[in-house]
């Protein structure tokens, strides 16, 4: 690890303290970054021994309840987790990518499954011995999350499902350790003022006949978890396997969402100290003209900025994590106990975006800066910094929602509904 510190953990209960130094001591012995490096470069083997590490120190799905497997963790700590995770593995690939699709999708699936789900996937899952995951994107596109194609059609008890998942996350290590998909599909016609309606929601073991996973793409970066996708050629599926109620699937895919996306600002946030503890590492010490490069303004001054946007984007994560806190406190409706610290759910995704847009962005912009920095040492794959800016760019582009998308949502919030660009 770096031998700055930009690290502040006042505030934090014991508890959090706690978690942050257990992860911070197993990724010291099982992810230096030689290991990050290497697995992002070579991608295989997947290393499965990252996972059980993650599962044997409880952070996978730390918010579910104790009776379901999982911890009772708060969303403020499980973001503070996931931000020593993404510092650990700033490469957001097998420990950060892994932990932020299943902690988020993982927790939605549980919310909604049947004891059965909860027995064979949710809990092996958290245990690190199967994998969950969200299959929602199709090849005509990702962000019009309502205008996918995949359909399902009852027969006796089972749904047929039949339709097309592509650039999905960890379909190979899923086939490998077992799991399955959170997949949705269409249950009835599409209606064009409103089609998330007949939007309906599948647990889908990834071993199911009929459902033929895809050859990975060669992605940018993110060597060590795989994206893919898979075929339903008539897959069956029991009645018991609806996540939820017929037709609501696009209401909890925006919950999915929230969740993933609040373990994706943390992680970016912590992504980004760890690049900015690498790079004021190097340019201490680096002189040039006989001087340390940290004195020049052209360098610290655009440092310091990032760090200022660093913290700035600690707090808003901490605050967006309480809110959704707030969101599962029974208690906490807005609606119900008129108490004003309390938000709509619509309010909570406003903050959520917010997150999604900007802490990714930040991450990989001080990748980049933090490469100009160090000139030609900060081109080369032996410092974090490509790999961090090739895995967080997944985040940029598209993975849990593109930019743009979260700035519809933040624009329909601060400027009302009239202002939607696509009604
Ligand atoms: C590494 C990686 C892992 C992924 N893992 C998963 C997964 O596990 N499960 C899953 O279901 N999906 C996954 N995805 C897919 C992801 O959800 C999509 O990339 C995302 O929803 C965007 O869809 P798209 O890529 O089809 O882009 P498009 O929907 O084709 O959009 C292209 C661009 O246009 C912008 N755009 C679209 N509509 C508008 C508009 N109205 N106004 C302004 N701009 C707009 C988008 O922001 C984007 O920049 C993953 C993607 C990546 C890169």
């Amino acid at each position: 690890m770096a031998e700055t510190d930009l690290s502040d953990e006042r505030g934090l209960t014991e508890e959090q303290k706690l978690f942050r130094e257990s992860i911070s001591d197993w990724g010291e012995r099982n992810l230096p970054l030689e290991r990050v490096i290497e697995m992002n470069r070579e991608g295989h083997p997947f290393p499965e021994d990252i996972i059980q590490g993650l599962a044997d120190l409880g952070v996978i799905m730390g918010p579910v309840p104790e009776e379901h497997g999982g911890m009772g963790l708060s969303w403020k700590d499980q973001s503070i987790i996931e931000e020593q995770i993404g510092y650990i593995d700033p490469s957001i690939a097998t420990a950060a990518g892994f932990m932020a699709v299943e902690t988020g999708w993982g927790f939605t699936i549980n919310r909604y499954c049947n004891e059965e789900i909860r027995e064979k996937y949710i809990k092996p899952a958290i245990r690190g011995e199967k994998f969950v995951g969200i299959a929602t994107t199709e090849p005509k596109g990702g962000s019009d999350v309502a205008g996918f194609e995949s359909t399902a059609e009852k027969d006796g008890d089972e749904w047929v499902l039949n339709g097309e998942k592509t650039f999905i996350s960890g379909v190979e290590e899923c086939q490998k350790i077992g799991g399955g998909y959170w997949v949705n599909v269409r249950t009835g016609p599409k209606i064009d003022e409103a089609p998330h309606k007949n939007m309906t929601a599948f647990f889908v073991p990834i071993d199911t006949d009929g459902l033929e996973p895809q050859e990975p793409y060669d992605d940018a970066g993110r060597g060590s978890l795989s994206t893919s996708g898979f075929v339903m050629n008539d897959v069956r599926v029991p009645e018991k396997y609806m996540l939820g109620e017929q037709g609501k699937g696009f209401y909890y895919t925006m919950e999915g969402f929230d969740n993933a996306r609040i373990m994706i600002g943390a992680s970016a946030v912590g992504v980004t100290r760890r690049i900015l503890e690498e790079a004021a590492d190097y340019i201490k010490e680096r002189e040039t003209f006989g001087r340390p490069l940290a004195k020049y303004e052209a360098i610290q001054f655009p440092f310091v900025e990032r760090y200022t946007e660093m913290e700035a984007s600690k707090l808003m994560v901490r605050k967006t994590a309480e809110m959704q806190d707030v969101r599962y406190d029974e208690t906490g409706w807005g609606e119900k106990t008129g108490d004003p610290k309390t938000y709509k759910p619509t309010e909570i995704a406003k903050w959520i975006s917010m997150i999604k847009y900007k802490v990714p962005h930040l991450a990989k912009d001080t990748a980049d800066d933090a490469m100009h920095w160090l000139g030609a040492a900060g081109y080369s794959s032996e410092y974090v910094f490509e790999t961090a800016w090739r895995g967080v760019m997944s985040y940029c582009v598209g993975a849990e929602g593109g930019a743009n998308i979260q700035k519809i949502v933040i624009g329909r919030e601060t400027l009302g509904k009239d202002y939607v660009p696509y009604k």
